[in-house]
């Protein structure tokens, strides 16, 4: 019987996660929650989905809207075996109460402190740590793209020691409230609490972050410089490990993708919904191996890059598929990211 999935939070990352479970053969989305009506929640019903009120809205101002819904946060609850939670940063830990009082399994994202939850989630990473967790948190963004380049690093090379400044996005597309729109902002607590994030993973991962934060809304890009316990011959030995990864996109010089306006423009050309790049993407010529100091780009696409996690996250936890790549390659599958040609 299929697994049966609410998400609670209908933004950024609720509305791609609950299509991407929607997709999936082995779970069912039994319906999205969300607090305020809008036009989020007006396509979540049109596409079919049940719109349930969270948080401290009221059945009557989605009426008022035209937007009907089928119960409270309390009803999806009771109709599912799992909730995903995408509400925002300290919401979620918020929340956890309510999935205590309702006896659900939960999964929590990156916004919320690692201590919400029994583990830590990377489906590259440490997939089979999760089997049978009732409480698990989906990594943020940033941390998700340094835990995969992690597991095919250690896996393939070894990692003495990996510094990584990250410039990030300074807002999603949608965050018009957000800036700067003309600035560089150094973040400035030194090293920054992405290392720390990622060891909630890799406890001995020998990592140091520092982070930027620019104005652009489409991507982060990290800067990474790994000394290499094991280098290989040549840089195109670390270029295969990556490109034989799932989840790894890589583009050559002649490709033209100068940057990520043109990742996400390539995204748009493939007919990817909103874009959605949810593979770490590197460039050929961004990666150089000098002895055993590697040094590479890559690109994350914030608002997508964790769906394919939440997906995966609930095959462990429910022991759904106990081989992590098989069950990568379903998810993938079924979100149209299986392998694509660059
Ligand atoms: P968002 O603001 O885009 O979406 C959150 C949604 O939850 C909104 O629709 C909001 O109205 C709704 N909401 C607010 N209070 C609620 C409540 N009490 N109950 C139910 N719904 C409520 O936020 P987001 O960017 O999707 O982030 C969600 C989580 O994912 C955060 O932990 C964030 O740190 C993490 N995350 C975000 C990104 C990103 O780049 N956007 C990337 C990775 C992880």
């Amino acid at each position: 019987m299929a697994l049966k999935v609410a998400v609670n939070g209908y933004g950024t990352i609720g509305k791609r996660v609950a299509d991407a479970i929607h997709l999936q053969k082995d779970m069912t989305l039994v319906g999205v929650a969300k607090t305020r009506p809008g036009f989020e929640g007006r396509r979540a019903v049109e596409k079919g989905f049940k719109l349930f009120v969270a948080g401290d809205g009221t059945k009557e101002e989605f009426e008022r809207a035209g937007i009907s819904v089928a119960g409270n946060l309390l009803d999806l609850l009771q109709q599912s075996d799992v909730v995903i939670d995408a509400t925002p940063e300290k919401v979620g830990a918020a929340n956890k109460p309510v999935y205590d009082e309702a006896k659900i399994a939960a999964v929590w994202q990156g916004g919320e402190k690692a201590s919400v939850a029994e583990h830590s989630f990377n489906a590259l990473a440490n997939y089979p740590e999760c089997f049978g967790a009732k409480k698990v948190r989906v990594v943020s963004c940033n941390t998700t793209g340094l835990a995969r380049a992690a597991s095919v690093l250690r896996r393939d090379f070894g990692v003495q020691h990996w510094e990584a400044t990250l410039v990030r996005r300074a807002a999603d597309p949608g965050e018009t409230k957000r800036g700067p729109i003309n600035g560089i902002l150094p973040t400035m607590s030194l090293p920054s609490h992405h290392g720390p994030d990622v060891r909630t993973i890799f406890p001995d991962l020998p990592i140091a972050t520092t982070a930027v934060v620019v104005p652009t809304t489409l991507m982060h890009v990290h800067v990474n410089h790994v000394r290499l316990a094991r280098p290989p011959s040549d840089g195109g030995k670390v270029l295969e490990a990556f490109r034989s990864t799932p989840r790894f996109v890589l583009f050559r010089g002649s490709d033209h993708l100068e940057g990520t306006p043109q990742v996400i423009e390539w995204a748009r050309d493939l007919g990817r919904p909103r874009n959605d790049v949810m593979e770490n993407v590197l460039w050929e010529e961004g990666l150089k191996l000098d002895g055993e100091d590697l040094y590479f780009f890559q690109a994350i696409h914030q608002e997508s890059i964790v769906v394919p996690e939440n997906v995966d996250v609930l095959r462990a936890m429910f022991q759904l598929e106990s081989d992590p790549l098989k069950s990568i390659e379903r998810t993938d599958h079924a979100l149209g990211i299986a392998r694509v040609a660059t």
